[in-house]
């Protein structure tokens, strides 16, 4: 093995290093995994996803499948090695821990661990943070502002601060490093302006450089893949980084097609950070303007179940209080249009790592503002969990552009932004929990009993009949959603015979779809309505001979449904007489 498991994910993983990681994996366990290149980045570099499943039980697209990715954004890393943890788990535990061997044997996973390669070097080898990827957008040019920048040749780009009797900060009483907000009525003490560290883009021809009036560049590299996907895409006047078009980059083409190509995927989760806490279904309109409760019923309840393994709340992506959206997102795209349910976990909690209390599940109180004694704790937290690499002490510098300043505060990347090195691997083992749960609740069809009986005065004539189930929690159809869209394809039955003809039935038989378990989930005080998840399919066959042998008579059964994956059985015809 390569890095892995011996350095146990403890460290986030440039592009080339993961493509080695997957070659490894996919090399080692060939009968379970295989890994393809689906596209190439804006710079060249190739997009890998991985397929796990066990091929000798069936082919990965005969089984019921969910897709995961990460780092759509282009500094998320945390979400890259949760989903190389997952292919690691996966494969590693085959054969060793029996509910992974089941997960393998029964469903597929398909798994893109890195969305933007191009976005994750960037992130990983310069002081930068970016959206997605290094591409200027929407303009060549650097707009004038400050820009985050390295000024001190550290390699990190923390904060920048500087004295001034109209600052909004001050430092706190309870420690000399923190800066916390002057209060409303304060006066006579000193004060400070806050920055990102970093440069001013200004052109001498607007007039001298005002350093009281400096306000943040918007950002350069401004593209954000998650906002390409063709569903109520926005232009960047209405919604900043969606791009020219959708689909601009080839990025997202790439999971479009992806999904597409494999009609088996039955659910999405897009992995990202920060926050600790899981957007939820939808996106960018009010869940009553959907003609339906799938939101508030399958969907709900297999969120809650997030919460419960991750330890993290939900919070609906779409804002009702603001109106506020998420447009264009890949988890909207695929819901809206295709009724895939998605997720969007973000995945680290530095405020939980540090143990702040959580206040409330309402976003906005979620990521209101924090006391100083909240803050006095995270600091705390950093100087004895992270050995105090997260906050940089201040220091003199001479700033080119701003005259004396002080460098110092809070770095981002791996404090606030991504996991510290020790707390990835515990992040990983919750979430590839949560995704090996929602894996099992996918539909799943099996053929539950087949009969052959003789039929009326003919001694050559059979009645078969094949009962088909649906083993899964969530329904064949998924969400009424699909049906909406009429995406959802029916269960189909197709009978082929060997040695006999088929003298009523139609070869291939439509059931339609079938619900698995939650149609039954109703309130106790109900009358309990048990799940109609199973259904007939019959025929009437003529042997060709009267007393054939195996080989010469018998009859193949599929049953199939893109989400619930394939079953077959072959029928012996000869124990009949
Ligand atoms: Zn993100």
């Amino acid at each position: 093995m390569t890095g892995i498991p011996a350095d146990g994910f403890t460290r986030y993983l440039r592009p080339h290093e993961m493509e080695a990681e997957l070659k490894q994996l996919t090399t080692t366990y060939p009968a379970l995994a295989t890994l393809e290149q689906i596209g190439a980045s804006g710079e060249g570099r190739p997009l890998w996803a991985v397929t796990l499943t066990n091929s000798a039980i069936g082919a990965a697209g005969d089984k019921p499948a969910l897709y995961i990715d990460g780092n759509h954004h282009a500094g998320e890393v945390t979400s890259e090695m949760v989903c190389l943890y997952t292919i690691w788990q996966l494969l590693t535990g085959y054969g060793q821990d029996a509910a992974i061997t089941d997960l393998l044997d029964r469903y597929t996973f398909y798994v893109r661990p890195i969305v933007s390669p191009d976005g994750v070097e960037f992130y990983l080898t310069t002081p930068y943070t970016l959206r997605s990827t290094p591409q200027p957008y929407p303009h060549a040019d650097r707009a004038p502002g400050l820009h985050p920048e390295d000024i001190d040749g550290d390699g990190v780009i923390a904060q920048m601060r500087i004295a001034d009797p109209a600052g909004e900060w001050r430092v706190s009483d309870g420690d000399p490093r923190l800066l916390v907000r002057r209060r409303e009525d304060e006066r006579g003490g000193t004060y400070y302006r806050l920055y990102t560290e970093g440069q001013v883009v200004h052109d001498p021809a607007d007039g001298p450089l005002d350093t009281a009036a400096i306000t943040n560049a918007p950002a350069y590299w401004g593209l954000d893949f998650n906002r390409a996907y063709p569903h109520n895409w926005q232009p960047e006047y209405r919604q900043s980084g969606a791009g020219p078009y959708p689909l601009y980059p080839a990025e997202t083409r790439a999971g479009v097609d992806f999904v597409l190509d494999h009609p088996n995927i039955a659910a999405i989760v897009n992995y990202h950070t920060t926050g600790g806490f899981c957007f939820v279904l939808p996106s960018s309109r009010a869940p009553s303007e959907y003609p339906h409760d799938d939101l508030s019923g399958d969907y709900r309840l297999l969120s809650r179940k997030f919460s419960e393994l991750t330890d993290q709340p939900l919070f609906q992506s779409y804002t009702e209080v603001t109106k506020t959206a998420r447009f264009g997102s890949m988890m909207d795209w695929a819901y809206n249009q295709h009724g895939i349910f998605g997720w969007v976990p973000e995945l680290w909690d530095m405020w939980g790592a540090a143990g702040v209390e959580r206040r409330g599940e309402e976003f906005a109180r979620f990521f209101g503002g924090r006391s100083e004694a909240d803050q006095l704790r995270l600091l705390a937290w950093n100087d004895s969990a992270l050995k105090g690499q997260g906050f940089i002490p201040w220091r003199e510098f001479e700033h080119p552009q701003l005259g004396p300043v002080e460098l110092g505060g809070w770095t981002y990347k791996f404090t606030t932004q991504n996991a510290p090195h020790a707390y990835l691997r515990e992040i990983c083992e919750r979430h590839a929990n949560w995704t090996a749960y929602l894996a099992r609740t996918l539909p799943l069809l099996t053929i539950a009993e087949t009969t052959v009986e003789p039929f009326g005065d003919d001694a050559r004539l059979r009645r078969i009949t094949v009962r088909v189930r649906n083993d899964g929690f969530l329904p064949t159809n998924l969400s009424k959603q699909a049906l909406v869209t009429k995406s959802a394809r029916l269960v189909e039955v197709t009978l082929t015979v060997t040695g006999a003809t088929i003298v009523d039935g139609a070869a291939r038989q439509r059931l339609g779809h079938l619900p698995g378990r939650s149609v039954g989930a109703v309130p106790t005080w109900q009358a309990p309505t048990p799940a109609l998840s199973s259904g007939e399919a019959r025929w009437i066959i003529r042997l060709d001979d009267d007393r054939p042998t195996d080989d010469a008579a018998s009859a193949e059964v599929t049953a199939s449904s893109p989400k619930a994956g394939v079953a077959r059985e072959t029928i012996r015809l000869t124990d009949t007489y």
